[in-house]
């Protein structure tokens, strides 16, 4: 257990970059480890955490997640994104491959944690700027993103009451596995989709049990960050990558804008889309944010992976400043 920090120490954002092993076809192809941490030069990049390809699920849970999940229980949104090129480890580490097989050892950091709390839940998908109920994908009910006095929320979206590990993971798999799959030419199992699964504490207010504490904690797998000209899409790729891209260039300027952030207002934009929309709650302002930048380790991929890791190092500045004019 870390020790209770007060809000005005609470760290907004902490970036961890997790590197994969090699993969099967990066080995037949003789690729090379590439990535190297350089320390105490000009361009060299820091971060909170950095895990090598040997580093297993439950140190990066243990490092990383345990921390946000005690301060989650206080009342502080949280969100844990995963970031980085198609393939390089974003489903594998956060858990929403929809596999029951997958061994202890290999679980991700969503049924860890579900293995732990008692809450409700609910998954969202969002494919082309468009939600999809993923707990209740067949429903017609239009959702759309509302905003109420505590806070910003998906409208009709299910929320799944769960007693027990086993609901929980349970709807995992079932979301999981309801997810949007298409095929580029990079990644034949590649997600072109976000999925944000959300757990929705509510807890009785140690001072005043007749309330209750509400708090969020949304664990996001975003599509894939690769450029469109390397998946060579085309069409309703083409279509799909744009939003895809748009979602994470948004992300991008809304981390960029809190990183700015000083003691005068300043406009976040949150509106710029549906990604940031739903986690406005939960970027800047009180709440904390886990971003794992998920590399490959290979040399064929060294582009992507600065791109990556470019990007992972703007989200480090951001700072926790509670004046925020959100629009
Ligand atoms: P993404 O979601 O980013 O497209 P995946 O999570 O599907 O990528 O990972 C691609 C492949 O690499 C999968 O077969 C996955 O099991 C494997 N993999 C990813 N990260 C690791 C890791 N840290 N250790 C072992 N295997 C990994």
């Amino acid at each position: 257990m870390v020790a209770k920090e007060g809000v005005k120490d609470l760290i907004p954002v902490q970036v961890a970059v997790r590197v994969r092993p090699l993969s099967d076809k990066e080995n037949r192809e003789n690729a090379v480890p590439c990535l190297r941490v350089v320390i105490g030069k000009d361009r060299a990049f820091t971060y909170d955490f950095i895990f090598p390809a040997d580093k297993s699920q439950e140190s990066l849970y243990q490092q990383c997640v345990i921390p946000l999940l005690d301060s989650c229980l206080e009342g502080y949104n949280s969100t844990i994104l995963a970031y980085g090129q198609t393939g390089s480890g974003k489903t594998y580490t956060m858990g929403t491959n929809g596999s029951k097989q997958a061994s202890t050892e290999n679980l991700g950091i969503i049924p860890r944690v579900i293995r732990s709390y008692k809450t409700y839940v609910s998954f969202l998908e969002l494919y082309n700027e468009e939600i999809r109920d993923m707990l209740n994908p067949s429903s017609d009910k239009p959702l759309s993103i509302r905003e109420d006095n505590l806070g910003v929320f998906v409208n009709n979206l299910s929320e799944l009451e769960v007693t027990s590990g086993r609901d929980m993971e349970e709807a995992l798999v079932r979301g999981s596995l309801s997810r949007t799959v298409g095929s580029t030419q990079m990644n034949t199992e590649s997600s072109r989709s976000h999925a944000i699964f959300t757990l929705i504490l509510q807890r009785a207010d140690a001072q005043d049990p007749s309330n209750t504490v509400t708090s969020r904690l949304h664990f996001v797998d975003l599509a894939g960050s690769e450029r469109l000209s390397r998946t060579k899409a085309e069409g309703a790729r083409m279509k799909e990558g744009i939003s895809i891209n748009g979602g994470l260039l948004a992300l991008g300027n809304v981390i960029s804008a809190l990183g700015m952030v000083t003691k005068k207002k300043m406009h976040i934009p949150y509106r710029d889309s549906k990604l940031t929309r739903i986690l406005q709650d939960s970027l800047g302002g009180n709440s904390r944010t886990l971003m794992i930048a998920c590399c490959s380790p290979s040399d064929t991929n060294l582009e992507e992976t600065l791109n990556t890791l470019k990007y992972a190092d703007r989200a480090r500045q951001i700072k926790n400043k509670p004046i925020l004019n959100v629009d």
